[in-house]
């Protein structure tokens, strides 16, 4: 996705053009009048038309999800190298690629459970999706670690990209970060620690949520290690256990920020040696 493809879609997927087709049950967006019919063919003619709608059963896409965890390309080094490129702020379409990969890392072969969410794997019973605006809000720079079947969708792209390569620069910046966040007061809540990266510019083409989304994924991995729930990278919690995890976070921490990000505080810094075992290969 280029910038000139790029800023037409943001003309579509600004938020007052956007509004719920219940009839059809998804989110839609109108075609504003400013767009042109040449603007429309540059984006039909690169994949990236909009309100490319796509529906998905819990059942399919959870195969094709198996199916990535077998793809040769997908491995950590692939997902842990975009992840730095989107860190730094070169290519922020990169950022959702390693929290995607940390889903499907210890997913598993199960039947749908429960109503229209399965209790096990947190996937939609049935969804509609615009796949063109899932993937512009990547481009701009958003990830984030709910919604699992939008994973999908960033997975079967990020696939077709090829394995960036990591500077010396690059692996400065992420250093940086870390002993940015080891420097927090013992108290810091991870609210107060965005505050203190934004206020320092530590990190490039970000902004509040964006900067939430960076640390989630530093959270998923167990760099920014918490006590409620074992990060993916580790281990898949099922959804009913995250549920339960995350009603014991809001009694006793009153965070308004999800797990496993939400569980951590300065005193809990950060896990060099996971850092080292899953980016010290690159
Ligand atoms: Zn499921």
């Amino acid at each position: 996705m280029n910038k000139k493809i790029l800023s037409i879609l943001k003309k579509i997927y600004s938020h007052e053009n956007g509004f719920y087709n219940a009839a059809l049950n998804r989110h839609e967006h109108k075609i504003p009048a400013t767009i042109t019919a040449s603007d429309l063919e540059v984006l039909n003619n690169s994949g990236f038309a909009p309100n490319q709608f796509e529906t998905f059963d819990h059942h399919h896409a959870l195969e094709r999800m198996l199916k990535l965890q077998q793809h040769k390309k997908l491995t950590l080094d692939f997902a842990a190298a975009l992840f730095l490129k989107g860190l730094t702020g070169e290519m922020p379409r990169a950022r959702q690629t390693l929290m995607s990969y940390l889903y499907i890392k210890h997913l598993f072969k199960h039947n749908f459970s429960g109503k229209n969410t399965c209790e096990i794997c947190g996937l939609p019973a049935t969804e509609t999706i615009d796949k063109t605006h899932q993937l512009y809000t990547y481009y701009i720079g958003h990830s984030w670690n709910e919604m699992p079947l939008h994973f999908l969708v960033e997975l079967e792209e990020a696939v077709t990209f090829d394995m960036p390569t990591i500077s010396h620069a690059d692996k400065q910046k992420s250093a940086e970060l870390l002993a940015f966040i080891e420097a927090a007061d013992k108290q810091e809540t991870p609210g107060k620690l965005e505050k203190r990266i934004a206020a320092h510019k530590i990190l490039d083409q970000t902004d509040k949520y964006k900067r939430y989304g960076i640390l989630q994924t530093l959270a998923e991995c167990g760099i920014l290690p918490n006590t409620f729930i074992k990060p993916k990278y580790e281990a898949f919690t099922i959804q009913t256990d995250l549920w339960k995890a995350s009603e014991n976070l809001t009694t006793s921490f009153r965070s308004d920020i999800i797990l496993p990000l939400g569980g951590w505080k300065g005193e809990n810094g950060v896990d060099r040696e996971r850092y080292a075992e899953i980016f010290g290969g690159l």
